[in-house]
């Protein structure tokens, strides 16, 4: 096995180096460098090829001399040798160079951010966790946050579904950050070029998109209308799922990564900011304001005490400044925002929280694990349920709800929702938590005559995220509404590789760069117990991460993660699709002596 001291980007540096061996070898002669790399068997055809290729034109050569003569069959017979033997050529020439391809793994294919997922894996298998962490951060520098808080769409696709539970692939994230042992061997960034690009709006994305252009050699001014970055991220997920050493470990690393990084909060963008002078100022904007508007319920009584909605909740649970509660606190609404709002009312002391959404389970937006956590931490949840009306003197006192009923409409088409008449009951609160939804704010999009569609969202060209205004990008919820992080990270990354292309234009640029991409050798394959090392990889259960359901605490983590040494055992079970394709055999969880989940 290779060094384990090696960092990910010196590895890769060694591995373009010997590509780039094998790439002059076979320009000199086709299939040397693919026989100097270890390929042995497509070497020697390709030299079998080479002989092929010199032979006919000696052959034709004879022919001409006894015929005396250059027929036109002659010359198309040359012509097409020359077109053949020209392709193959530079096709053998750029084999030697890419090295063997494989597939991309379903965890890999179905990440938005597109992280290496089966290696960090696979290096969390070998105890080398810088190494791991260090190839998640080539694509996520968020990786301690996604760690915690990823729907983790990877674990969905994972080829272990088909006959088990998936690899704990979010919780081995964790592992690689908290075992690394605060040894990071991500380089530090040089300032290269002499534009400067600025990002407004420091959350995931904007973050995101500040290290993928430091990477580049930009400097970058982040602007925000908070004193502190993080966006959402610090002001309103709660510390019970992202506890805020966390992310300041990651935005430290993010924010130190260059020298050219800088960081200034109370910027308001319409206010004391003002994009004209950003587009005269700078090179390239790249925008990241976010959808944290809430929207309204428009129902008689909103106006009363008592009646909160759920991003200010949120956002005074995250400073210390909500209130505890002591009886029975109703959230209204089915996303993350709404049940996230549950378990902290929860944890301020409420006797009872319950849940009231307008449609059923499967309708709900947030993430299913998530609504599994609340309901094991005591929240209710009542489907079918609309609120009419909030009554109280001063404060409320109770909600007045409507029964709800879903027409269906059929195949493919959303069921409709409508009221049953006379259904209606009133239930006994002491606080409301209103959380029915959030949007970028619409006013001040409209202000910045950024084009948009019908719904009011920012219209951006969708491979390189640019708006109507020539240097101005923009990406993350402001773009795609509501989203999740690791989605608002891959547009950070999407707009950096976009705004460096328009900065410094290059022929075929994404040619190119999808060329010079490609994975070192980790030397990973053979690894005691590992499953992509059998034939047959047995069928073990995930190992469980450690959770803390009966104590909970504003402070204290849930969800605790995978202990000891049992990541590299959970990291075992991975089969290194990408490599082995054993997925074949799982197809519908049919390999001989196997079962699928539903048949056990
Ligand atoms: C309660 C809740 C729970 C969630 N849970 C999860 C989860 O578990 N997993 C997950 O993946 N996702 C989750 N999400 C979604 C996730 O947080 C977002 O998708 C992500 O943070 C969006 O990042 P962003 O950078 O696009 O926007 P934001 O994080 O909103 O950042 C926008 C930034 O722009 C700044 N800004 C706004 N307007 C201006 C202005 N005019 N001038 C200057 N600065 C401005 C803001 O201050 C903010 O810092 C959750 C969201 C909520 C609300
Ligand atoms: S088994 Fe491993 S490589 Fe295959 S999809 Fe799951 S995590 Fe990815």
């Amino acid at each position: 096995m290779a060094s384990s001291r090696m960092s990910v980007a010196e590895r890769r540096r060694r591995e373009r180096k010997k590509r780039l061996t094998a790439l002059i070898l076979s320009l000199f002669l086709p299939g040397l460098g693919q026989l100097a790399t270890g390929r042995i068997g497509i070497g020697i055809a390709a030299l079998i090829l080479d002989a092929g290729f010199v032979l006919f034109p000696l052959t034709m050569i004879r022919i001409v001399v006894i015929q005396n003569e250059l027929t036109n069959l002659t010359w198309l017979i040359w012509l097409l040798w020359g077109v053949t033997f020209g392709l193959y050529y530079f096709l053998v020439a750029y084999d030697a160079y890419r090295g063997t391809r494989l597939l991309t793994a379903p965890c890999r294919g179905d990440c938005p951010a597109e992280i290496n997922v089966s290696d960090y894996v696979a290096l969390v298998a070998a105890g080398r966790y810088a190494e791991a962490l260090e190839l998640i951060r080539e694509r996520a520098p968020l990786a301690a946050t996604l760690g915690r808080i990823c729907p983790a769409p990877c674990e969905n696709v994972c080829t272990r579904t088909r006959i088990e539970e998936p690899v704990a692939i979010r919780a081995l994230k964790r592992s690689a950050g908290e075992h690394s042992g605060g040894e990071s061997t991500n380089s530090q960034f040089t300032v290269k070029h002499p534009q400067k690009v600025a990002v407004v709006g420091a959350g995931a994305s904007g973050l995101s998109c500040v290290y993928f252009l430091a990477k580049r050699g930009y400097s970058v001014d982040i602007f925000d209308r908070e004193e502190q970055p993080g966006g959402l991220l610090s002001t309103t997920i709660p510390c019970f799922r992202l506890p805020r050493e966390v992310l300041k470990e990651d935005i430290d690393f993010i924010l130190s990564s260059s020298k050219g990084i800088r960081f200034t909060g109370g910027k308001i963008l319409g206010e004391n900011l003002d994009l004209g002078e950003l587009e005269h100022s700078y090179d390239a904007v790249y925008l990241a304001l976010g959808a944290a508007k809430p929207r309204p319920l428009m129902i008689e009584g909103e106006e009363l005490k008592g009646v909160i909605p759920g991003l200010s909740f949120l956002r005074d649970v995250c400073t210390g400044a909500a209130s505890s509660f002591s009886g029975h606190v109703a959230v209204l609404g089915g996303g993350n925002t709404a049940v996230d709002s549950a378990r902290a009312a929860l944890r301020l002391g409420a006797k009872k929280v319950t849940l009231f959404y307008r449609r059923t389970r499967e309708h709900m937006p947030a993430y299913v694990g998530e609504v599994a956590e609340a309901e094991k931490e005591g929240v209710k949840i009542k489907f079918l349920a609309a609120p009419l009306r909030f009554e109280g003197k001063d404060r409320v006192e109770r909600v007045r709800f409507g029964r709800m009923r879903l027409r269906d409409h059929g195949k493919g088409r959303r069921s409709e929702l409508e009221a049953v008449e006379g259904e209606e009951w009133n239930e006994e609160v002491e606080a409301v938590i209103v959380a029915v939804g959030q949007e970028a704010d619409y006013a001040v999009l409209k202000e910045l005559t950024l084009a948009s569609d019908i719904e009011g969202k920012i219209k951006v060209h969708s491979r390189h995220l640019r708006t109507n205004r020539r240097k101005v990008f923009a990406g993350g919820d402001m773009v795609r509404g509501p989203a999740t992080v690791v989605e608002a990270v891959a547009d950070g990354r999407k707009a950096a590789q976009a705004i460096d292309f328009f900065l410094r234009p290059r022929f075929l640029p994404r040619f190119f760069e999808h060329i010079a991409d490609f994975d070192p050798d980790f030397g990973l394959e053979r690894l005691e117990g590992a499953a992509w090392t059998e034939k047959k990889p047995v069928v073990k259960s995930r190992v469980k991460e450690q959770t803390n359901y009966k104590n909970p605490g504003l402070y204290v983590e849930t969800i605790c993660g995978l202990t000891g040494e049992s990541d590299q055992e959970e990291a075992k079970r991975c089969l290194r699709c990408q490599r082995y394709n054993v997925g074949f055999a799982y197809r519908n969880g049919k390999q001989k002596g196997y079962l699928s989940l539903d048949e056990r």
